[in-house]
């Protein structure tokens, strides 16, 4: 199983321009070459730097949702949206891209729980707490920014009663719960309440590069412990903090991960259209059949490259999606 845990594309492209649309990292068309599952990332914010006209943010959600299920209907020969376990295996056999909507930050609920079971009828298989930023739920990595190490217990609770309330909810759903963006506090917090394994949907390994997005040794050991994954992310800042980021700084994050949390525990969270410029090398989504290469070059076996491009992620998706629909 091929899988991709996050993608921005869908904010980008109309529906009718999301089976083709050169213009970006990822269509369905290019995405059905060498995934078998995308996560498509539903992200609400109108203004990423502040959240004003906050009542509007269900709104684009919803707006956003319906952008790709209709996308997917357009095209439904070759695409499906995933809903339950037996989704996958039917369309993975079928030979159809599944596309898995991931709502990322709580923003998209407006304080209101019920909001979440209306989002997962129409079709919403994870959420992630919060973007970088605080917001009803909890803290976002930003929360982080400018604390030092030593000073980073005790700052906040990480996750409020809300987020506790939701990562519940998510859990008796059948919704997967993604930690990314979160503060450091907000991933012990959140991974003590979540009752199912966890994703961290797209971050990096802190140790390699000290950015707050991404996860220090302890936390890939957790993860590890709670059979949670991490999807290495292609995000220039996350892989190092020189002007050129490559190939190679994707794999030694991986490496690195695999090393920590395990060969269990790491997959892949690329970001495409989530950032204007990529690692040299990475031009769009067709590098993850290169990236399998890539692996298979560094002496990766069959088995450990099928674990960390999707079967880990599979997992995590099994253990908490619905199995059948209905
Ligand atoms: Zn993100």
């Amino acid at each position: 199983m091929r899988i991709d845990c996050h993608c921005d594309t869908v904010m980008y492209s109309r529906k009718e321009l999301l089976w083709d649309n050169s213009a970006r990292h990822c269509d369905f068309r290019r995405l059905r070459q060498v995934v078998d599952i995308q996560f498509m990332a539903v992200f609400p914010y109108l203004d990423k730097v502040t959240v004003k006209d906050r009542e509007r943010i269900p709104l684009l959600t919803e707006e956003l949702i319906g952008r790709l299920t209709e996308g997917a209907a357009l095209y439904g020969d070759e695409v499906g949206i995933i809903r339950c376990g037996e989704d996958v295996d039917l369309l993975a056999s079928g030979g159809k891209l599944g596309l898995l909507i991931s709502i990322e930050g709580g923003e998209s609920l407006d304080g209101d729980l019920s909001r979440l079971e209306h989002y997962f009828h129409l079709g919403v298989r994870a959420i992630g707490l919060t973007w970088n930023y605080e917001n009803d739920l909890a803290w976002g990595a930003n929360s982080d920014k400018n604390i030092k190490e030593e000073m980073l217990l005790g700052t906040h609770d990480g996750v409020k009663p809300f987020g506790a309330a939701v990562i519940e909810r998510a859990n008796e759903l059948g919704m997967v719960v993604d930690l990314a963006h979160l503060s450091y506090h907000g991933f012990w917090r959140a991974l003590g309440i979540c009752r199912k394994p966890v994703l961290v949907s797209h971050g990096a390994c802190y140790t390699l590069c000290p950015h707050v997005r991404n996860l220090r040794d302890e936390q890939l050991k957790a993860l590890a412990e709670y059979d949670g994954v991490l999807g290495i992310s292609f995000v220039p800042a996350f892989l190092n903090e020189k002007a050129e980021r490559s190939v190679e700084d994707i794999l030694r994050h991986i490496d690195y991960g695999v090393e920590k949390a395990g060969v269990d525990h790491i997959g892949i969270g690329s970001d495409f259209d989530g950032v204007e410029t990529l690692p040299q090398g990475v031009n769009d989504c067709l590098f993850l059949s290169y990236l399998a290469e890539a692996l298979d070059k560094r002496g990766y076996d069959r088995a450990a490259i099928d674990k960390i491009m999707g079967d880990n992620v599979y997992r995590v998706l099994l253990a908490n999606l619905p199995k059948r629909n209905g």
